[in-house]
């Protein structure tokens, strides 16, 4: 019999404080999103398939090795995650949000497999930016249900360690990480202040 190892509470707690956050938000509609934390070198905490990302307890929390299978119960999209901790043993946190304001843009501009923002405060928001005069590039990915193989390809694209922390998926949403769970968090922040600032321009400029 295989036993399901605890999530640690701090961990937890962790999670369900970014579940909190970002149902508030209403970017985690109808159980969508997933969010998942570091415990060590070899293993995460990952939010279980079909839960209320508002209300999350220890059992929507599943433990996971990096190099192991994922089992029932788990997000299809739990590859993606892993796939980002394997590639940087930097990454402590990734989050993942079903934003309008994503979703719309990532359909807009998926055939430009990418979008740019130019000189907005909020570049600050990502590690390692400084200045507002810079672009900040948020790749686009085709989305796809093989989720596997969608984690290669966005690793391959992407490298361990891109300025930019975040991808979007084509009609599905903002993946977004970072060294802890806060910074994750104000990563995803500050790139879905840039996608509704780009969505509201395009509405104005229309
Ligand atoms: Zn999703």
């Amino acid at each position: 019999m295989k036993v399901e190892l605890a999530v640690p509470a701090a961990v937890v707690e962790s999670i369900a404080a970014i579940g909190r956050f970002a149902s508030a938000r209403g970017w985690v509609p109808a159980t969508s999103g997933n969010f998942s934390c570091r415990i060590d070198a070899g293993s995460v905490a990952v939010t279980r398939s079909g839960v209320d990302k508002g209300n999350l307890g220890p059992a929507d929390v599943a433990v996971l090795e990096l190099d192991g299978t994922v089992p029932a119960g788990m997000s299809a999209e739990t590859p993606l995650h892993l796939a980002r901790y394997r590639a940087d043993a930097a990454v402590g946190a990734v989050v993942h949000v079903h934003t309008v304001a994503g979703t719309v843009l990532s359909r807009l501009h998926a055939s430009d497999g990418a979008l740019t923002f130019s000189g907005f405060e909020m570049h600050k928001a990502l590690r390692g930016i400084t200045t507002h005069e810079s672009d900040v590039v948020l790749p686009i990915f085709a989305n796809a249900q093989d989720t596997g193989a969608l984690a290669a390809e966005v690793e391959a694209r992407l490298g361990p360690r891109p300025v930019v922390p975040g991808y979007l998926l084509a009609g599905h949403g903002l993946y977004a990480w970072g060294a802890t769970m806060d910074e994750a968090r104000r990563h995803l922040e500050g790139i879905e202040f840039l996608l509704q600032c780009a969505l509201e321009e395009r509405r104005l400029h229309r």
